[in-house]
């Protein structure tokens, strides 16, 4: 799928969507999973798992209304970010990762920050602020990610031995390079 399909999808789920929220699936290259809207391979291939962006999908812990979920299928048994296994991010789909952030940003008018286009890891973690009711899960304030319990880390960095947390900010940095000035 093309980057111009993402785009007239977006174009139909314009007002709809809030935020947008970045995940690696912890999968091999290739292996498919239908939790994200959008998937992106390690040679930056896109795909829709859905005809519709505003279809609600389970892939951010009680984040899921009026959001998308992008899924880079990569990451499969990362340890730590000195550690991101035998099938790391790639450097194409970093930039797919980016590309698509640009997009999604002009076509559903959300500007690229943090309470917009955030990391599941900075979700975990709540970053942005937002507190949707973690507590109940019985993680202390109910944060899961890389300065809590680290249950979901996906993208505290985009490669092995970046500063810890410096992902969100890299992918969204590329991803303000990327929309037309
Ligand atoms: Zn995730």
């Amino acid at each position: 799928m093309l980057l111009s399909d993402i785009r007239e999808l977006a174009k139909d789920a314009a007002g709809n969507i809030d935020q947008v929220y970045i995940h690696w699936t912890a999968g091999h290259y290739g292996q498919k999973f239908s939790d994200y809207h959008i998937l992106v391979d390690m040679d930056g291939t896109l795909y829709a798992t859905v005809d519709d962006l505003t279809t609600r999908l389970n892939h951010t812990y009680m984040r899921n209304n009026r959001a998308i979920g992008i899924g880079a299928l990569c990451a499969y048994q990362a340890h730590s970010t000195d550690d991101l296994g035998p099938e790391p991010p790639t450097n194409a789909q970093i930039e797919s990762i980016a590309q698509l952030i640009a997009v999604l940003s002009e076509e559903l008018a959300l500007s690229i920050d943090i309470q917009h286009f955030m990391t599941h890891a900075e979700a975990a973690d709540n970053m942005d602020g937002l507190d949707p009711g973690y507590a109940q899960n019985g993680y202390p304030d109910g944060k899961y990610g890389p300065e809590n319990s680290v249950e979901r880390w996906d993208f505290w960095v985009v490669k092995v031995g970046d500063p810890p947390g410096s992902g969100g900010g890299i992918l969204r940095g590329k991803g303000i390079w990327y929309c037309k000035s």
